[in-house]
């Protein structure tokens, strides 16, 4: 198949022309609280009243989204139960001789206690210069736009690595990679910790004021990287920061100033089963976008 010019980008599958209208329909149509349960948001909701007490939450379930949205809720308890519910206390407790032990046992996919309590001591170090965590992305925004704001923060969440300074548990810099290290990482984590402090519609916080929504990138989770190949957001088949660059350009081109708002209805369409990643009548019927779906280029009953 020829590439065709889409959203001034070239790519392999061309969804209709009215797609922007059946993103907005599947947006307005979904079961935000279902979803919203599930989610490790709903794990920050409660903190919401507090910005520092929401960030170090944010940031301790967003470091956790790994895996099923249950077993990172789990964990999230788990952690709360072990601070005592007291998350910002256990930050504010941690020295440089005590945050190895904080969390004898405690363990998430391959992400350690150790390096948890670590993650503790950075926010306590950087709290102790800074009101806020939109400081530094702020910061790191004039240098390089989002990029750059993602960057600033992991350099600081990894240690500035000076004198004096406790050094990190292995394998603790790997959980806050960067947009601009050769990897190219989706920061998938980060994308995702920024737009809950950032986006001022549900089911968001809205805490950061200093950050234009219209300048978020999409958390490109595997869910949300399936549906926006076969929607025909992106060409690219590795989910790096390239794809996200491209399906946040697309979604721009839908809503310029909030593109970050289909995430959550994306990645949950994938993570409730609504949609079953393969051609089915029975489920694809109902949904909006099927007239846009690679999987029914072509097939009758597509649009
Ligand atoms: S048409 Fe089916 S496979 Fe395609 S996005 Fe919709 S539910 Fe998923």
């Amino acid at each position: 198949m020829a590439p065709v010019a889409w959203w001034g980008v070239t790519r392999p599958h061309r969804p209709t022309a009215e797609l922007p209208q059946h993103l907005e329909a599947l947006f307005r149509r979904f079961p935000f609280d279902r979803s919203l349960a599930q989610d490790p948001l709903s794990c920050v909701l409660p903190y919401a009243r507090d910005r520092q007490s929401a960030e170090i939450a944010g940031l301790f379930a967003a470091t956790l989204a790994v895996g099923n949205t249950t077993a990172i809720r789990r964990s999230f308890a788990e952690l709360e139960a072990l601070t005592g519910g007291d998350l910002r206390g256990f930050v504010e407790a941690r020295s440089d001789s005590r945050w190895a032990d904080a969390l004898p046992g405690f363990r998430h996919r391959w992400i350690r206690g150790d390096q948890i309590g670590f993650l503790a001591l950075r926010l306590k170090r950087i709290y102790e210069r800074h009101a806020s965590l939109e400081e530094l992305f702020v910061e790191g925004m004039r240098d390089d736009g989002f990029a750059g704001g993602l960057g600033r923060l992991s350099d600081e969440l990894r240690g500035t690595g000076a004198a004096g300074d406790a050094a990190p548990p292995p394998g603790y810099r790997a959980l806050f990679p960067q947009p601009r290290e050769p990897a190219h990482s989706a920061c998938k984590r980060m994308t995702l910790f920024v737009r809950w402090m950032v986006r001022r519609e549900r089911p968001d916080l809205g805490l950061w004021t200093h950050v234009d929504p219209g300048e978020l990138r999409i958390p490109l989770d595997q869910h949300t990287f399936w549906i926006a190949y076969h929607l025909g957001l992106t060409a690219r088949r590795t989910r790096g920061w390239s794809a996200v660059e491209e399906v946040t350009a697309a979604l721009k081109a839908v809503d310029g100033s909030d593109p970050i708002k289909f995430d959550f209805v994306l990645c949950h369409t994938g993570i409730s089963g609504d949609c079953p990643k393969e051609r089915d009548l029975t489920v694809c019927g109902p949904c909006v976008v099927r007239p846009d779906c690679l999987l029914w280029k072509g097939r009758r009953g597509a649009g």
